[in-house]
């Protein structure tokens, strides 16, 4: 893992969580291929994407790449190199793009560049890791949960970021999302690291 390109690639995720990323995906590719929602400028990409190569599996990668209701401008999470002065938009894509190829993952990685919701509407592949980390209010979430749990096979893995129990460290819509997965009975609740909450599908 090349934890200086890691570092220079824009995001929110710190590195243990990411290395969890990593060896959660290793063992996970090995039963079909992984989903992450929020791809953003590439550096969960780069964790999860480095452990499907691994094992000569597919990483799909869906985000919009306009950027969430937080990170337009006058939002906390503005970040002005991002905004695109013709279009008077956010787009993330060409960071993202230049990530991929800068860490080999060209031949891994599927970039769905469209909101989650259409490029749930007619999949039909199972996976072995589904990693929530799109728009982060609770309806968004849900949606992303909804749409994409059901395709996750017996073992996979159902990841979700941002989950803060307590509403001063952070928005509650993951954290709620987690909690009502947890009620189903039907995923093993595994050990967090850090806010990135982390369940497996039972038999
Ligand atoms: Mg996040």
């Amino acid at each position: 893992m090349d934890q200086a390109l890691i570092d220079q690639v824009k995001g929110f995720l710190d590195p243990r969580e990411g290395r969890r990323l990593y060896e959660l995906a290793l063992e996970a590719s090995r039963m079909g291929p992984c989903l992450e929602i929020g791809g953003y400028c590439g550096k969960s990409t780069v964790w999860l994407g480095t452990a499907c190569r691994r094992n000569g599996m597919t990483l799909y990668s869906v985000d919009h790449h306009r950027g969430s209701v937080e990170q337009q401008p006058g939002e906390p999470y503005f970040d002005p190199e991002l905004f695109e002065p013709g279009s008077f938009r956010i787009d993330t894509f060409p960071w993202f793009r230049a990530t991929v190829e800068t860490a080999g993952l060209e031949d891994t990685v599927v970039p769905v560049v469209c909101a989650s919701r259409l490029a749930a509407r007619h999949w039909k592949t199972p996976l072995a890791l589904i990693f929530i980390d799109g728009s982060h209010d609770f309806e968004s979430v849900e949606e992303d949960f909804r749409l994409w749990s059901r395709h996750l096979v017996t073992g996979g893995y159902l990841l979700l970021h941002d989950v803060f129990k307590d509403p001063a460290k952070g928005g509650q819509g993951p954290y709620l999302v987690y909690r009502n997965a947890v009620s189903l009975g039907i995923y093993h609740v595994l050990p967090m690291t850090g806010c990135l909450g982390v369940l497996r599908r039972k038999a």
